[in-house]
């Protein structure tokens, strides 16, 4: 059976001419990758902007009638310096007028911004001698402009299926009605996982401009070392608590099918990247944690009130008040006599008085407090289960650094820990913590 390789690259990794030679580079040197999938040009620097930005903001502009020329021209711009450093014969200045046309015309605020990955993959896939496929014919929406599935997988296995290779647009679709509809930003992660599984690829690469995922921050700890493998599931947990490589929805159709996806540096080529794998896959014993993540500003709301335990009905009347005030809760640790609900301070804003106030109503505690600024950190690792003192070293690593713990909290799947501490603390303890296990089982 040949094997088959999607990649999908990032718009800094084709976000100028000299980009796109190391884009050559990488799919060349392996047969196997035959399914391209683009993003629009990012920044190429910290001063430049994003394709799609400039794109919604030429949409915002003509939505207005006023005159985008000079936006415009700023993207036209970006796509003929490419076309013409790589030397292609592309008639891309037709390609771009036509756009610009359409705009003019009144297109969707979705045609307009999806025209920055169409645009990209045209000249890649010229540029490479691939076919182009434009995603509108793969990628397929219901009326009510919800993807499906279904019927995405099987049009792309007959349009590829005599394909060899192909390049083809992430981003959008095109419902049914054949207005073009794009996922949510960042969302060529999600077509690059749907072909991947449509065409059932032994992997799925995601090239980008980081060699995958670092053990911790490196905004907080000092060169941290990278994971080399992560579970789908660990990497859900990882996720919700930091700033995401791969766009969350780009697990789903990937994680059913068990296809592995390989985050890749196009800067990088030679580095291995991170591994997502299925949940199955055996654990490494070298590593007893994967992964430190954090994020600050919590309000604890900690309430106590003497056989609560007996009380039927206590805790559906607890919560049912977060739920009227359209607050989603975050975690609620409990012993006999106290619970502690604990929120975003973004969820809880300006309802964290009425929100006390109906708790005393409903629930008649004892008592009931409220700390504004808890930070959670969570420890992720599959091997925590067969791993005995793995919270010992974390519970030590924190008190030798004085941080002070308010909450622990270790999910029934002994996948993670996750602790409470001050925001001030936060720092310090993400780096106590990466201390203790920043050297893998065996090395020095
Ligand atoms: N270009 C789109 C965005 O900036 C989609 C993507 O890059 O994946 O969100």
């Amino acid at each position: 059976m040949k094997e088959v390789i999607v990649a999908k690259f990032g718009g800094s990794s084709l976000a100028d001419s000299k980009q796109f030679t190391k884009v050559k580079n990488i799919v060349t040197s392996d047969k196997n990758r035959r399914y391209i999938v683009p993003s629009a040009p990012g920044k190429r620097n910290n001063n430049d902007h994003k394709i799609t930005d400039l794109l919604y903001m030429c949409y915002q502009l003509a939505s207005h009638s006023i005159n985008f020329d000079e936006v415009f021209s700023i993207i036209s711009k970006r796509y003929m310096d490419i076309c013409k450093e790589l030397n292609l014969s592309l008639n891309i200045g037709e390609i771009l007028s036509n756009i610009k046309t359409k705009i003019q015309e009144g297109a969707t605020r979705d045609f307009t911004a999806s025209r920055g990955e169409y645009l990209n993959a045209i000249i890649l896939s010229e540029y490479l001698g691939y076919e182009f496929v434009d995603a509108s014919e793969l990628i397929l929406f219901d009326k009510e402009n919800k993807l499906n599935l279904e019927k995405t997988k099987l049009q792309i296995q007959s349009i590829l299926a005599n394909m060899p290779n192909a390049v083809i647009p992430g981003f959008y679709g095109a419902n049914i009605s054949g207005d073009i509809i794009t996922f949510s930003r960042g969302g060529s992660d999600i077509t690059g996982a749907i072909i991947a599984s449509a065409v059932n690829s032994q992997l799925y690469e995601n090239w980008t401009d980081v060699s995958g995922f670092y053990i911790a921050d490196p905004r907080i700890v000092n060169n941290p070392r990278n994971i080399d493998t992560i579970t789908y599931k660990e990497l859900r947990e990882l996720s919700y608590m930091g700033a995401p490589v791969l766009h969350e929805e780009s697990i789903f159709p990937i994680k059913s099918v068990g296809i592995p996806i390989n985050i890749r540096n196009t800067n990088q080529p030679d580095d291995p990247g991170t591994m997502i794998v299925n949940d199955s896959h055996p654990v490494n014993y070298a590593e007893n944690i994967t992964g430190i993540a954090g994020k600050k500003d919590f309000t604890v709301i900690s309430i106590e009130k003497t056989m609560m335990n007996e009380e039927k009905g206590f805790f559906r009347k607890l919560i049912s008040v977060f739920e009227s005030n359209d607050i989603s809760v975050e975690h609620i640790p409990s012993s006999i006599d106290s619970i502690s609900v604990i929120v975003s301070n973004s969820e809880i804003h300006t309802k964290l008085d009425k929100v006390i106030e109906e708790i005393k109503i409903y629930c008649k505690p004892d008592s009931i407090v409220s700390y504004p600024d808890m930070s959670l950190v969570a420890v992720v690792g599959r091997g925590m289960i067969n791993t005995k003192g793995t919270s010992a070293k974390i519970f030590t690593a924190l008190a030798k650094e004085g941080v002070n713990i308010r909450m622990i909290s270790q999910g029934s799947s002994e996948l993670n820990i996750i602790i409470g501490i001050g925001n001030k603390d936060f720092n310090k303890a993400i780096s106590a913590i990466y201390e203790e296990f920043k050297t893998k089982k065996g090395e020095k």
